[in-house]
């Protein structure tokens, strides 16, 4: 173990790495200057997941989106998102989201193809592949659990070995095309019905095809179950029992989790621990996001607006980037409160499905000839919610209100695809950071930098000393990312007058 891991062993729990979750990264201990502030988390679980779902950005990029860091130099999202501390990808998969004449529904399209070019951009940045089987050809969710149009007609035990085959296919895939894949989600929020099932047995049948599949792919591979309203806390504990009751094989118990709709974090925390503590079960959110503004970018409605689902107690934060950012830490720190550090972690929901082209401030025939062309490429490489198209699988829904992103205003992205401050919370949940400017070399917060900071350098590398996040920032003088005896060193070749490599005594 180096020197620099010793050092992080003092301030943090030893993290161990495991097959299922990401490693690296975690032992780093200097916070980062930011504008927006995060408070640190102290992670139970190895490599808590910091994730997000991003399935519709492939239709996003064919449509002409581009992605920029916060400094404005255009960059492949993964890279930007995995160097913001995003450390697992969601992708969303449909069997077949096309209509008879081979028309996307829309939603990103998101069928096998798209997202074996995610799993493999994923895998290239470090990050891992969360696959998120809908067994549907569009939207699964509470209300919809409609079965692939190739499934109609299938007897249960048809429909089991459909599912199996599909499954095991579809990894076999994904893994071909480079995704490196961690955990496998058996349905979409399935609270009511899996893939057209809706009797108890039925879903557990399913279930269990699809844990099989999983196993024969790979035994090191997580298998997930998601859920939703955590607030009705009988009936999201009815699904725990009710698994147990079928004897279904799973690993993960996940719910949804958005704020206006599914109450308070400590419930939150209170059912994850129940699948956790009674069934010995690891809890994840598989969905949360949150509104970094109120406003539209794209000309279709948002699911979050000054007209819908705004208020309410449970809508603590402010509509900025830094309400967003607490959100996020907010709904970490909930799951790494469940009961016997079986909190797994967090998948933000489609954090990058913006706007195809920017409306704001515009009026009416400028505001109209933006809207057509945004409708325009949401019909064509179905980067809208839904297209017209899906009218076919979906006519009294989709089919009637189809249009572009209702969540432009929940991503971690402006208007022109450049990343918002927020993105960071993503790191800056190991260390915390620090908004007030900080006086490189001063440990102390005295104001000057003198020899009693190089001690109090010492005494914390000999772990005689626990520093605050601001004086950790000052303490890093070679700016390597951890404090060692090497930045006492720095300060005292500073203070004789000796040439150092950094400036210090500086603000940053
Ligand atoms: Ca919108």
């Amino acid at each position: 173990m180096k020197l620099r891991a010793l050092l992080a062993a003092a301030l943090m729990p030893l993290i161990a790495c495991c097959s299922a979750v990401p490693c690296g990264a975690e032992d780093a201990v200097v916070p980062a200057k930011d504008s927006v502030a995060v408070e640190r988390i102290s992670f139970n679980a190895p490599g808590f997941i910091r994730g997000m779902d991003v399935s519709s950005v492939i239709s996003l990029e064919n449509a002409g989106v581009t992605f920029k860091t916060e400094a404005g130099e255009e960059q492949d999202i993964f890279r930007i998102l995995s160097d913001s501390g995003v450390n697992y990808i969601r992708v969303r998969i449909w069997n077949d989201p096309y209509d008879s004449s081979g028309n996307g529904y829309g939603g990103g399209n998101s069928d096998l193809a798209a997202a074996k070019i995610i799993g493999k951009r994923a895998a290239d940045n470090q990050m891992r592949l969360l696959v998120d089987f809908h067994y549907s050809d569009f939207w699964a969710d509470p209300g919809k659990q409609a079965a692939p149009k190739a499934w109609t007609g299938l007897t249960l035990a048809q429909k089991e070995q459909a599912l199996y085959d599909y499954t095991l296919d579809s990894l076999n895939e994904l893994k071909s095309a480079g995704a490196d894949i961690g955990m496998v989600q058996i349905g979409n929020e399935t609270t009511a019905g899996i893939a057209g099932e809706f009797s108890e047995s039925g879903r557990a049948r399913l279930f269990s095809a699809g844990a099989r599949a999983v196993r024969a792919f790979d035994g090191g591979v997580l298998v997930a179950l998601h859920f939703t309203n955590p607030e009705n806390t009988a009936a999201i504990k009815w699904q725990a029992d009710f698994l147990d009751r079928y004897g279904v094989d799973y690993d993960v118990f996940a719910t949804s989790y958005y704020p206006s709709w599914h109450g308070s974090l400590e419930n939150l925390t209170a059912v994850l621990s129940y699948a956790a503590e009674k069934y010995g079960k690891y809890a994840m959110v598989a969905e949360t996001s949150y509104p970094c503004t109120l406003e539209d970018t794209d000309g279709h409605g948002n699911t979050v607006s000054q007209w819908n689902n705004s208020t309410g107690e449970n809508m603590r934060w402010v509509f900025t980037p830094q309400g967003q950012a607490d959100e996020v830490r907010a709904v970490m720190n909930a799951v790494n409160e469940v009961s016997g550090g079986k909190g797994l972690g967090v998948f933000y929901w489609e954090g990058a499905w913006v706007t195809v082209g920017d409306v704001t401030g515009k009026s009416g025939a400028e505001y109209t000839a933006q809207w057509q062309q945004n409708s325009e490429l949401w019909e064509r490489y179905g980067c809208g919610w839904a297209s017209s198209f899906s009218a076919e699988y979906e006519p009294d829904d989709a089919g009637r209100y189809y249009g572009g992103s209702a969540v432009d205003n929940q991503v971690f992205f402006d208007a022109q695809g450049r990343a918002l401050p927020s993105l960071r919370v993503f790191k800056n949940v190991l260390t915390g950071s620090v908004t007030a400017d900080v006086l490189l070399g001063d440990v102390d917060g005295n104001g000057t930098v003198d020899i009693k900071d190089a001690t109090e350098i010492r005494r914390f590398a000999a772990e005689y000393a626990v520093l605050s996040p601001e004086s950790l920032l000052a303490a890093d003088v070679d700016r390597s990312g951890a404090v060692t005896i090497e930045d006492a060193t720095v300060i005292q070749r500073y203070l004789a007058e000796f040439s150092v490599e950094q400036p210090i005594n500086r603000l940053i």
